[in-house]
């Protein structure tokens, strides 16, 4: 959770030097906690509120996350990455777990139409990404143990 918990000096956003907490109205004069959307937060209040997210986007995200179509066979003897060189110049395309990952994520979960509509900078919507994007990966290693065994779904 505290990953989420980012304090940011009040005198940085406030001339004056203080803001009340939008949960408890505690006057905070040294460290703020924000929301993303413009509240201001002590510590607790929005530890609190993490917590909810936290479980809120957890609970949406197992209702919700679906492998969409039949995953696409790998082959492992076709493993390729691209050399700093072809990377410079442009041939980016690697055939690697990690990039079969992406791919699947993309084209045979509905991953992309779940994350589409959140808001980039509000901490609910990066916890409710965060939440979708392990569950998908835990999907992902589900219908591909043997190609997936390297990667870690957070708990899923
Ligand atoms: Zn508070």
């Amino acid at each position: 959770m505290s990953e989420w918990l980012d304090p940011i000096p009040v005198e940085d956003v406030f001339e004056d030097g203080w803001v009340d907490c939008d949960g408890c109205d505690t006057r905070l004069t040294d460290e703020l906690y924000s929301d993303g959307w413009g509240g201001c937060f002590c510590r607790p209040c929005l530890e609190a509120l993490v917590e909810e997210w936290e479980a809120e986007a957890r609970r949406y995200a197992a209702e919700n996350c679906r492998i969409t179509q039949e995953l696409p066979e790998y082959d492992p003897d076709q493993e390729y990455r691209p050399t700093p060189e072809e990377y410079r110049a442009g041939m980016r395309d690697a055939y690697t777990p990690n990039a079969f990952m992406a791919q699947c994520r993309h084209e045979c979960t509905n991953y992309d139409a779940l994350i589409r509509n959140l808001y980039p900078r509000s901490l609910s919507a990066r916890i409710a990404y965060q939440a979708i994007r392990d569950r998908i990966t835990a999907l992902l290693i589900d219908a591909k143990p043997d190609v997936f065994h390297e990667f870690d779904a957070d708990g899923w």
